[in-house]
């Protein structure tokens, strides 16, 4: 996998999103791409996803937990080979339909 996080990039991704890194997963094409930052400088993009698991509201405990839109973070990583890199991780958002609880499992 060609996305190296060393350990301080890691914890910030779990402070972000309280999931393990090691979790975010990356499609098999089109998840490297250039961009530019406001600055205007190219920019590597790496955008994976952190899986979606079945849980239980954390409120309330109900188990009627439906899709809630999504949250992204980007994170900015060292710089690859002279260019700047940041991996967007997109991690789905749950609503419990009990307490109307949201949560990112
Ligand atoms: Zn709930």
């Amino acid at each position: 996998m060609p996305c190296d996080t060393n350990h301080t990039q890691s914890l910030e991704i779990n402070q972000l999103f309280g999931i393990d890194p090691n979790e975010i997963q990356f499609p098999s094409i089109g998840f490297k791409t250039i961009t530019k930052d406001k600055f205007g400088h190219q920019v590597i993009l790496l955008q994976g996803y952190a899986p979606f698991n079945e849980t239980k509201c954390p409120s309330c405990g109900g188990e009627n937990m439906i899709k809630h839109g999504t949250s992204v973070a980007t994170i900015r990583l060292l710089e690859t080979n002279g260019y700047k890199t940041a991996l967007r991780a997109t991690k789905q958002r749950v609503l419990c339909k009990g307490c109307q609880h949201t949560a990112l499992p």
